[in-house]
């Protein structure tokens, strides 16, 4: 299937696509199999150079920045009609490049890319700006102009939709934008620069520079020419994007990092099967590879037994299986190294003294894929490493806890504020656990619940700054006050 697909491996630079300057190329990997799919172009600090140089002559010449909104809302219509056109064949890309199932890639992926391209395109053209008080003869107008040039770091776990979440605003904006997708994700990101430009963005408008983090993702966020970033992944590089803008010119800097969200079920939850699904779905799914990932269950003893024998029965169901097959539910991690990672996260729960209840080990060792089965540990204090530290992965710790204050005491207990949930019939309690809780997205007797109308992002070290809604447009726009002397 990879070898008739031929994916395309070249960086997208200027409206074209070209072989890194150096003659780079790094491995892509099937994390089904192991297997190589496609060398693709490994961009270094030239590259960046090439890209920014285009970005800014296309920014600067008002090709795009200056088009009316309205033109630019049909451009990327287009853009976003034409991910869905070519649904299949992003779907396969993502399902081989990063192992997910292609189920979820298909009806979920590459649809919510599509989606929020879309939304962006239809809110440009109905963003007012302001007339601020002003004394008589004067009239002063505050507007909202795109900042420049843009880089879009972006993670691996949801490669397309991550970088739709930048893509759509920084784009719908009137900026030009360098797209560095993930070094184990490339292929989607390369393929969407075609679409884009087929679809009427001008050259230079979107780059595309695959690479290593270290080198293209360093020699943006150090770029003198680069005026914001839009970053997704680990809060440890979200920490370097700080560093590098005031290393050299203060660009601005949002970031969107990591989790260790807490799902709270307390004693009176109203439906401990639809909790039991949420939970394990919300560890789960995508192989426990989400931002939000509901890593720490916090359960009331009352329901505790219940409440875990549910999602055992639903671990023991999600067998991992090939990402292709229709009917997978449970794909392999990413790669080598975090399939390595996430296993001697189990062996540090197990050394800690939490129980294993479920899974613990790897899974399908003859596929020669990254694949591991779902676990589940009891016995979890908060103070544990699998309780503190983002495994991103299919691991689940359950702490037990006799009370609603202990409840938002321990899930507060984190350097993360990224998402939480609680379950609960009480409306007060509710309300008060919405309020405690220190996090950017709160569920109340739901989990992973969203739309392009709400803001996602974090609190604390989860990061800064809002993808989806209107307020993503504060990431790549300026506001500007204009004094006319009438
Ligand atoms: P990562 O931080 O390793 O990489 C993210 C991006 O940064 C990649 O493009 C990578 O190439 C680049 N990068 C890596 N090192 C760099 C460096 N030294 N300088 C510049 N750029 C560098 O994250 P990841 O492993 O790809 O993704 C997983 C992380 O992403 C998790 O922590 C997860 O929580 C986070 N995430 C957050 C959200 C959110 O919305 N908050 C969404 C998805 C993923």
């Amino acid at each position: 299937m990879a070898a008739t697909l031929r994916p395309e491996w070249r960086a997208f630079i200027d409206g074209q696509y070209r072989p890194a300057l150096s003659g780079k190329t790094l491995a892509t990997i099937n994390p089904a199999t192991g297997q190589v799919i496609a060398e693709v172009a490994a961009c270094g600090a030239e590259d960046v150079d090439a890209a920014v140089a285009s970005a800014r002559k296309a920014f600067e010449s008002g090709v795009w920045s200056r088009r009316a909104p309205t033109e630019r809302k049909q451009v990327l219509l287009a853009f976003a009609q034409a991910l869905m056109t070519h649904r299949e064949e992003l779907a396969l890309l993502e399902s081989l490049d990063v192992g997910k199932p292609i189920t979820n890639a298909y009806n979920g992926d590459i649809v919510s890319a599509a989606t929020c391209i879309q939304w962006y395109a239809e809110a440009i053209d109905k963003l007012y700006g302001e007339m601020a008080p002003a004394p008589a003869g004067m009239t002063t107008m505050v507007v909202r102009e795109p900042i420049g040039v843009v880089a879009a770091v972006v993670p691996w776990n949801y490669p397309l939709s991550m970088a739709a979440w930048k893509l759509g605003p920084a784009l719908a904006a009137g900026n030009s934008v360098i797209l560095k997708p993930a070094e184990q994700s490339p292929l989607t990101a390369i393929r969407i620069a075609q679409l884009a430009v087929d679809a009427g963005l001008p050259p230079g408008v979107l780059n595309v520079l695959p690479g290593y983090g270290e080198t293209a993702g360093q020699a943006l966020g150090l770029h003198m020419d680069v005026d914001g970033v839009g970053f997704t992944g680990s809060t440890e590089v979200g920490k370097l994007f700080m560093q590098y803008s005031g290393r050299s010119n203060i660009k601005r800097v949002g970031l969107e990092c990591g989790g260790k969200s807490p799902h709270i079920v307390l004693a009176d939850c109203p439906d401990l099967d639809a909790a039991a699904r949420a939970v394990a779905m919300g560890i789960f799914a995508n192989s426990g590879q989400v931002c939000n990932a509901g890593s720490r269950l916090i359960v009331e003893a009352p329901v505790r037994d219940a409440l875990l024998d549910k999602v055992l029965q639903i671990a023991a169901e999600m067998r991992p299986g090939d990402p292709l097959d229709p009917a997978t539910r449970l794909g392999p991690v990413v790669s080598q190294s975090q399939y390595d990672r996430v296993l001697s996260y189990i062996d540090a729960g197990r050394a800690d003294g939490a129980q294993v209840l479920a899974g613990g080990g790897p899974a399908l060792p003859d596929s020669g894929g990254f694949y591991i089965e779902p676990t589940v540990f009891g016995k979890v204090s908060n103070g544990m490493r699998i309780a503190q530290e983002e495994i991103f992965g299919p691991v689940l710790a359950a702490i037990t806890v006799e009370s609603v204050e202990q409840a938002l005491q321990v899930a507060n207990d984190t350097i993360y504020g990224l998402a939480a949930a609680v379950w609960t019939r009480d409306i007060g309690k509710a309300h008060r656990a919405a309020q405690g809780l220190k996090a950017g997205v709160v569920w109340i007797n739901c989990f992973d619940r969203g739309s392009m109308s709400a803001p996602f992002g974090g609190f604390k070290q989860s990061g800064f700054g809002r993808d989806k809604s209107m307020h993503a447009f504060d990431k790549y726009m300026d506001w500007k006050a204009i004094w006319v002397a009438t």
